[in-house]
């Protein structure tokens, strides 16, 4: 067992209660791919006896769309998806998120960087270890946490299998606190999984290369690190990932029923027959619930779903 640097054992995450959280971004209603990520972490957590947190992670003003909350919560309640606990809103914990980036800030592990996105495309994207030499100093600055002397990183995703990076190779020194002076999703969603308790976490495959960056920071946090699955994101035939930003349809409430029963068969699940409600098809769902079951990939086309929850905006 691990210790924090305070000398606190940490417990692995299967030996305590599971945390399971659905987190997210308002950033527009949810849509299909949302919903397989909602309901596959829904029922793990259920399926463990577990609780399950709802987050709204609102911390990005510039790209919040009005009224997305409550559509998110909406859709979340007509699919029978109750959360556990108290709704945590992010754009409330802002001092806690600042305390974490002025502590990285002090002991060396994070410095302020001025470097633009345009200068940091010319080099490949990847922050090196020093700054651009010509950086302005007096421009907004952001804070970069420095990976250069990350071990390489090493998991075991319950859905994706081993997972690997070297962080300063693949990704580089990351940003912690934006140049906006807002804190970035990395630091934020760390502080507050482990703030909430949480022991898992299961989330689109979209977000399996960011969780290295979230485990090192976890590390230099002295927090307890998690346990991850990462259920496949729908793409379609050319391998566009289904996202807000392609137009994917908002998922039709008075529908909850056929796209549960959808996403249960995308998860690779059974379907109970005829089921008389939602409630009686989560109970279902929950007693029936296998990871293992869940394919590692998914590439579909917008035709092959009912059309209650097609992909994508005509
Ligand atoms: N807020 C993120 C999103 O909506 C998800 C964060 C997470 O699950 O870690 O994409």
């Amino acid at each position: 067992m691990s210790t924090t640097p305070a000398g606190e054992a940490i417990a692995p995450p299967s030996s305590r209660p599971y945390v399971g959280r659905f987190a997210p971004s308002p950033t527009g209603p949810l849509h299909f791919g949302s919903l397989l990520g909602a309901l596959a972490s829904f029922l793990d957590a259920h399926a463990a006896s577990g609780r399950w947190l709802v987050r709204i992670e609102d911390i990005d003003p510039l790209r919040e769309q009005p009224g997305a909350t409550r559509q998110i919560l909406a859709t979340l309640a007509s699919h029978g998806l109750q959360h556990d606990g108290e709704l945590l809103f992010q754009s409330q914990r802002t001092e806690l998120y600042r305390a974490a980036a002025d502590a990285l800030q002090r002991n060396g592990m994070a410095y302020r960087c001025h470097c633009s996105r345009s200068w940091l495309a010319r080099h490949g994207g990847i922050h090196p270890a020093t700054c651009q030499p010509q950086a302005d100093p007096g421009s907004p600055a952001a804070l970069r946490l420095a990976v250069q002397s990350a071990p390489p990183s090493l998991f075991e995703d319950r859905v994706q299998g081993q997972y690997q990076q070297l962080l300063a190779r693949d990704v580089g020194d990351f940003v912690i606190w934006r140049k906006e002076d807002l804190p970035a999703y990395q630091l934020a969603v760390v502080i507050d999984d482990a703030a909430q308790g949480v022991t898992d976490v299961v989330r689109g495959s979209d977000l399996l290369d960011n969780t290295p960056r979230q485990q090192y920071l976890q590390q230099q946090l002295g927090l307890r690190q998690l346990r991850y699955a990462h259920i496949p994101v729908i793409a379609d035939r050319q391998g566009q990932k289904l996202s807000k930003q392609t137009f994917a349809r908002p998922l039709d409430d008075a529908a909850a029923l056929d796209n549960l029963l959808a996403a249960l068969d995308f998860l690779g699940q059974q379907r109970p027959r005829q089921p008389r409600s939602v409630a009686a098809l989560l109970r279902w769902a929950v007693d029936h619930w296998r990871i293992e079951a869940v394919p590692r990939r998914l590439a579909l086309a917008g035709d092959e779903l009912p059309p209650s929850c097609r992909l994508f905006a005509s």
